[in-house]
């Protein structure tokens, strides 16, 4: 028989699927505590956006206690969803939250949707990535689509749809959902650096969904034969940095054997050795310092523009402060060139640049 098996949380569905197959059989985590931080910080945070939402008008139903946990089989999953916009209680919203907000939205919200929200809290970089591209194109912000798009087809779907709040199980139809619910679902991201909000509004993807299904299907298969899946990803990954099951993972294995027989092969005298690690150790700080400096510097360029507008010159007892609008500059339009050239067969003339010498500097699993 089969063995039964715990369910797989939705919001770690585009994990790697060794590591959620770990988690579902059970192996000893390997505690790592900045995980654990960032996710009590991104939890506490919940509720004093959905309130701050709420008096802008986007009151949310189903939070907190009466947060809903949405269940399906195939494989066994459970979730659980920030909160669904209730259409009937929306009465308009604050001018600053209505400008955010993308105008199908407004649309499903005029004609009576309801609509699923799912909020997500950002780093000042990701945030400026999601204002701009939404969760498309990023490598982390893009997985929480598996997540999101999970949540909503066991929303939509009442078959396989199970509801309930902490004390007594809710029906669909209770909830007035699946009936009356947007095809879309709104994300919210916030930026924890700078408390700004900005918005995506995504269409339910079934074929997403089922490919998601598909995915962790496969893995379920592969522990109830009792056996492990292989990794999904190589060892260098930006999951791997953080995996709790890192320590017994054959991808950081395989990694760690090649860089050491690489380390033998690079023969150097103890005293070189120590030398290269501390300056390896000293580039590795200055490039954090360098991240950190060049985040602070566009946060202070942005408070500097929201205090004076632009343009404008400011005289500080230390500092004359100019900010100017600078113009777009004219580039060339290199696929338009490319087709030119191959209209009117010429080739593209070309120059060489002069080299440099490149530095590649990158932490060793199990070590840093
Ligand atoms: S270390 Fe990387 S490859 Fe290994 S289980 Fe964890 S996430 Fe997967």
């Amino acid at each position: 028989m089969a063995q039964a098996l715990p369910p797989i949380r939705m919001s770690s569905s585009a994990y790697c699927r060794l590591k959620i197959a770990h988690g579902l059989v059970g192996t000893d985590r390997q505690e790592i505590p900045a995980n654990r931080m960032k996710l009590k910080r991104g939890t506490a945070l919940e509720p004093v956006i959905l309130e701050e939402l709420a008096e802008a008008g986007m009151v949310t139903e189903f939070t907190g206690s009466q947060q809903l946990e949405v269940v399906c089989g195939e494989p066994y999953r459970v979730g659980h969803l920030d909160g669904i916009v209730v259409a009937d209680q929306v009465q308009g919203f604050d001018t600053w939250l209505e400008k955010l907000l993308p105008q199908e939205f407004l649309d499903d919200a005029a004609h009576g949707l309801s609509v699923m929200l799912e909020v997500k809290t950002m780093n000042d970089n990701s945030w400026k990535h999601f204002n701009r591209k939404g969760l498309n194109n990023h490598p982390w912000l893009s997985t929480y689509e598996y997540q999101i798009q999970s949540y909503y087809h066991c929303l939509v779907t009442p078959e396989i749809l199970e509801m309930w709040n902490s004390e007594d199980f809710l029906d669909a139809t209770e909830v007035g959902v699946g009936t009356g619910l947007s095809d879309s679902i709104l994300v919210c991201g916030f930026n924890k650096s700078t408390d700004q909000f900005a918005f995506q509004y995504i269409k339910g993807d079934k074929k997403f969904f089922d490919h998601i299904s598909g995915q962790l299907q496969e893995m379920v298969d592969w522990v109830q034969s009792g056996e492990m899946p292989a990794p999904d990803r190589d060892g260098r990954h930006f999951e791997c940095s953080d995996c709790a099951y890192a320590y017994c993972c054959p991808a950081i294995e395989q990694l760690l054997e090649t860089e050491n027989e690489e380390l033998e092969a690079t023969e150097l005298e103890d005293e070189s050795a120590k030398a290269a690690e501390a300056l390896a150790v000293a580039y590795d700080v200055a490039r954090e310092q360098e991240k950190i400096g060049k985040a602070r510097k566009g946060d202070i360029k942005d408070e500097l523009v929201t205090a004076f507008g632009s343009p404008a010159k400011v005289i500080t007892p230390s500092f004359r402060v100019n900010l100017s609008e600078v113009a777009g500059r004219t580039m060339i339009d290199d696929k338009a060139l490319e087709e030119l050239a191959e209209k009117f067969g010429f080739e593209i003339p070309t120059k060489q640049t002069k080299g440099y010498t490149g530095i590649s500097v990158l932490p060793r699993y199990g070590v840093k």
